[in-house]
């Protein structure tokens, strides 16, 4: 059996063979982050593996392909702050938080909010804020962000996140329908918008949650 540092390095090689991993720093990410402390118990021994896998509550982590192909889209720098909707086990925040200089991330389900804050804890990362909430309002109070990545499916990208984004600020994200969405990325610049699609992927949807909303002050 391999150890847990090796199987992350053959799982960042066959990412980088598969052309998701490119840039240093995204790989340097993938090389620091824990994988494994982020999935639940019974499915550590798969935390390398590169294959979504459930988290609870209905919900799945991505396969760690799709945060490498998000992540590498982000153009993420030191200095940004970036938004995710949609935090599950909080490994894609973590690997967000590895680039940026600090990640709000908000999730609508309250157990997995409990499960990412521990488990970022535990993997000493410090620059994320996870909040509780509905995040088809983004989260106004810290807008806008140099970065916004919507990490479940949508219809559409709420026109509310993208006011929540910087100019020339990047908005990643899967948009379709329920089952499969195509991978999109929304550059903004001088009040227009460039949207370019990638490929098909799919992410569970971004639910509706009348009662809360972060957009109000
Ligand atoms: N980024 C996660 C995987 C996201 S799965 C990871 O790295 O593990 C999508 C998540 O979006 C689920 O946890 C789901 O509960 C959450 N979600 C769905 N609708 C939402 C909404 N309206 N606001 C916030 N989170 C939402």
């Amino acid at each position: 059996m391999h150890s847990v540092k090796e199987q992350r390095q053959r799982l960042i090689e066959h990412l980088q063979g598969e052309g998701f991993l490119k840039s240093p720093e995204v790989i340097r990410a993938f090389e620091k982050i824990p994988r494994e402390m982020f999935v639940p118990e019974n499915f550590r021994s798969g935390a390398y593996a590169d294959e979504p896998l459930p988290i609870g509550y209905g919900q799945t982590i991505s396969a760690p392909h799709m945060n490498a192909w998000m992540t590498e889209l982000l153009e993420i720098e030191k200095t940004h702050t970036v938004l995710e909707i949609g935090t599950g086990s909080g490994y894609q925040a973590a690997l967000l938080a590895r680039l940026a200089k600090h990640v709000y991330t908000v999730e609508l389900d309250g157990q997995l909010v409990g499960h990412a804050k521990r488990a970022l804890k535990k993997a000493g990362i410090h620059n994320v804020t996870v909040i509780l909430g509905d995040g088809a309002h983004g989260y106004f109070r810290k807008a806008p962000y140099d970065r916004i990545l919507l990490s479940c499916g949508a219809a559409k990208i709420p026109p509310v996140l993208v006011d929540q984004l910087k100019d020339h600020g990047i908005l990643v994200g899967p948009v379709g329908g329920l089952f499969r969405q195509v991978l999109t990325r929304v550059i903004k610049s001088g009040g227009e918008l460039r949207t370019e699609t990638f490929g098909s992927v799919s992410f569970v949807p971004l639910r509706k949650e009348i009662n809360v909303d972060l957009a109000k002050p």
